[in-house]
């Protein structure tokens, strides 16, 4: 019965966090309460990926539906480009995506595409849905504990509720093209623009697809360890003056690199 009573608060957590950056943003005033008596409900949590109370040190702590965020297989984490094992079951993905109306959202703690239409990926026979793509200034992931700029989360669920998140770095070099049609519109504070203009999803990725494979979690509360990460080789690339000015509008929204606790990191080549 116990466990019954925890999956289903579980699963409660799940539809009120359908990513890794949703959720929702009020000023605690509850604050001091944490400290003394871990909250509960976790629905009006403030957190920030920033140290201090609300820090990712202490996600873990602020309400019962963050106990995640002390996981073993916690994301990101470091890729060790010596140490990748071989999976010969790991297979290309396959795309399905089309055009998306531009939704973009500023929830706080990323700027966010919304995803409209079907679109879908498909890895093992097993298909997930394309909901929505964010971004991190500096990366999360590291390479060989190198941070890139910035890093794409492009988030994938399947219908039983699994994540598959295809990353993507961003190098200094070219200018990109989503960034000079759109950051004039990125929000700067909470807030939303959409226009009925589309955009070729799939244009935003490498065209080679060759990608690192691990288990991991949400990087963000409620940290849950449902994500299967594939973490594409080959980067995009920006200017350093569009890093530059994303970089002033995320304000150091990633998370701190996690321990890998025995897990192995497997790679696909293209
Ligand atoms: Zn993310």
């Amino acid at each position: 019965m116990k466990k019954i009573l925890i999956y289903t608060t579980v699963l409660t957590i799940f539809l009120s966090f359908i990513s890794c950056n949703t959720g929702n943003e009020t000023e605690s005033e509850k604050k001091q309460e944490t400290k003394t008596e871990q909250k509960k409900d976790c629905k009006d949590v403030h957190w920030s990926h920033h140290s201090g109370e609300d820090g990712p040190e202490n996600w873990k702590n602020l309400c019962e539906g963050f106990s995640d965020c002390g996981g073993r297989f916690q994301s990101p984490v470091n890729i060790i480009t010596d140490s990748i094992a071989e999976n010969s079951n790991l297979a290309a993905i396959t795309f399905n995506y089309g055009d998306s109306k531009v939704n973009i959202i500023n929830n706080s703690h990323t700027v966010q595409f919304n995803i409209s239409g079907e679109n879908n990926i498909t890895i093992n026979n097993r298909k997930y849905k394309l909901l929505q793509f964010h971004f991190h200034t500096s990366s999360e992931h590291t390479v060989n504990g190198n941070y890139f700029p910035a890093e794409v989360h492009f988030v994938h669920q399947s219908e039983d509720g699994n994540y598959a998140v295809i990353a993507a770095f961003y190098e200094e070099g070219e200018e990109n093209e989503l960034f000079k049609m759109y950051m004039k519109y990125f929000p700067t504070a909470e807030g939303e623009y959409t226009s009925e203009d589309k955009f070729d999803i799939l244009s935003l990725l490498p065209e080679n697809k060759s990608y690192y494979y691990y288990k991991g979690s949400l990087t963000t509360p409620p940290c849950s360890e449902t994500v299967s990460w594939y973490i594409l080789k080959n980067n995009l690339s920006a200017s350093k003056e569009q890093l530059e000015e994303f970089a002033k509008i995320l304000d150091n929204n990633f998370r701190p690199i996690q321990k890998l606790n025995g897990r192995k990191i497997e790679e696909y080549t293209e």
